[in-house]
């Protein structure tokens, strides 16, 4: 961002003025021309307009924003009733990796509940790295999963892994996913965004955050009435942790861009004994909301049972971060 001085400025006073809103600048001197200051990109994320009205500022010009739709989502968005982003109390999600029966779903979605979960999770269309494992019961699948939460005052979110079922996905949910192997397919995203559901859109493996914001860009210019951003583990170099959770990024959502980014820790690591400490790291890095796996017999899960906490373990984290001021209920 470049703000041009009037005339009769004192370039020091505005400099001054700058650096007490937290704003590093460089100054830029033309031949003769009116002295001008560059706003350094990390001083702090800062409006145009909140700097055209200082004393001695002719004008301010900002290149314009790549993904403006995202740039005025509001801080927090609502799905089916509650608030997720900065400043909401953190919102829990909770529940198995696929939904393999319709006891299990109630059975989980009662556990969940009771611990102080506020939203279900639960795949039905599952994106399998190999396609000889399971693949997931489908729309049938979503049935159940809305029948259980409805019956234990829950919301719920689920994958739509094609452009075909998003429709029938949404009509079953309060939040649709966009899975991490599916952050850069921009025909699903458009059907999601059209769906006029929240999106909660998983980052890609080796998405960088700007790619990020872009495909949240593309659900809302499509339709989406809010993204809520879910961090799971990017690819790392090291295989001794599955993938590497990016609390940085976290931060940088959270706290600078102001807006709603949740933590998988469960996909993270993909190790159920590392999970609480994860789950409580991402709550201090400002994330608005924790993402985990539950399954009330992990060693027989039909997916990712390594990483699924037991309900117990869930509910002893969930009273750990109560202690701490970070659970709502
Ligand atoms: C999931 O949440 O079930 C899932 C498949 O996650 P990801 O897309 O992050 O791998
Ligand atoms: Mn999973």
């Amino acid at each position: 961002m470049i703000l041009t001085l009037k005339p009769d400025a004192d370039p020091e006073a505005v400099r001054r003025a700058l650096a007490a809103r937290g704003l590093w600048v460089v100054r830029l001197d033309g031949a003769d021309g009116p002295v001008a200051f560059e706003v350094r990109a990390h001083s702090r994320a800062v409006a145009a307009g909140e700097l055209a009205d200082l004393p001695g500022v002719a004008a301010v010009a900002a290149p314009p924003s790549p993904h403006p739709r995202l740039d005025a989502q509001p801080e927090r968005i609502d799905v089916g009733g509650l608030e997720i982003g900065p400043g909401a109390p953190p919102v829990w999600i909770a529940g198995p990796c696929c939904i393999e029966s319709e006891e299990q779903i109630e059975a989980t979605a009662a556990a969940v509940a009771a611990a102080g979960a506020r939203m279900l999770r639960g795949g039905a269309f599952k994106p399998r790295t190999s396609p000889h494992e399971f693949q997931g019961h489908g729309l049938a699948a979503l049935d159940w999963l809305a029948a259980a939460a409805r019956r234990h005052g829950l919301r719920t979110v689920s994958e739509a892994l094609s452009e075909r079922d998003a429709e029938a996905v949404a009509a079953r949910v309060d939040m649709v996913q966009v899975g991490s192997r599916n952050m850069q397919n921009f025909a699903l995203l458009r059907a999601v965004g059209a769906t006029g559901r929240p999106a909660l859109l998983k980052r890609g493996m080796a998405a960088t955050i700007e790619e990020w914001r872009l495909a949240a860009e593309h659900l809302l210019v499509a339709g989406a009435p809010g993204v809520v951003f879910c961090e799971r583990g990017v690819r790392g170099f090291d295989p001794a942790s599955r993938n590497l959770l990016d609390l940085g990024a976290v931060a940088l959502l959270a706290h600078v861009d102001r807006l709603p980014v949740v933590v998988d820790p469960s996909h993270a690591l993909g190790r159920r004994d590392l999970v609480p400490h994860l789950a409580k790291a991402a709550l201090a890095a400002g994330a608005a909301g924790v993402m985990i796996e539950v399954h009330a017999a992990p060693e027989r899960a039909l997916s990712d049972g390594p990483q699924a906490l037991p309900p117990d373990e869930f509910a002893e984290l969930l009273r750990e971060a109560r202690a701490s001021g970070r659970a709502s209920a």
